[in-house]
């Protein structure tokens, strides 16, 4: 699956918007990407996914941070005929693993999610991993939009990048065309 088909699936599903967007920074874009869009179709989001563990190393489990994390789980593991797990927010915000999910000593992890910016959710999980005795073997994500700056000292697989310009609303091109800008939903 290339970039243009890839593309051509996020602008059918509105998960990949064109305007001029109001984004929860502050700053103000002509895109706007939202992956759960894509994601309620089960029928792409087992494509997609399928791509992406194509491109992933041989391992044992997948493992998501939840919420983003688990459709792309869910189907990256299907494909691979490999088990899926979870990582979930507690009550401070911080991941754990509960529901009595097991990482066995020397379980190989592929450490899946669907849109990485700057990756701390990954690092989260990856440290889960790591403190039962599990090894992460790869990082895959269906959307890489960190620029390529992020790195987690494993092989990094994304099916896109994606970098969507961003602008302070006082030098914005489309604030100066007199658009009026939207809010996307979060
Ligand atoms: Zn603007």
């Amino acid at each position: 699956m290339n970039d243009t088909e890839v593309l051509q699936i996020f602008r059918e599903t509105q998960a990949l918007l064109e305007g001029h967007f109001l984004l929860r920074s502050g700053l103000h874009s002509r895109q706007y990407f939202q992956c759960a869009l894509v994601l309620q179709y089960p029928r792409y989001a087992e494509q997609l996914c399928a791509a992406l563990a194509a491109k992933l190393p041989k391992a044992d489990a997948v493992i998501s941070p939840a919420m983003g994390g688990l459709f792309v789980g869910h189907e990256v593991g299907r494909a691979l005929g490999l088990k899926h797990i979870f990582a979930e927010k507690n009550a401070a915000g911080k991941l754990e693993l509960r529901r009595n999910f097991v990482v066995g000593p020397g379980e190989r992890f592929l450490v899946v999610e669907d849109v990485v910016t700057r990756g701390g959710r990954v690092q989260e999980t990856m440290e889960i991993v790591r403190q039962r005795g599990g090894n992460v073997v790869a990082v895959g994500m269906l959307v890489d939009r960190s620029g390529g700056q992020v790195g987690f000292g494993v092989p990094l697989r994304s099916l896109l990048q994606l970098n969507i310009e961003t602008f302070e609303p006082a030098t914005c091109p489309m604030c100066r065309e007199g658009k009026p800008v939207v809010k996307p939903g979060s």
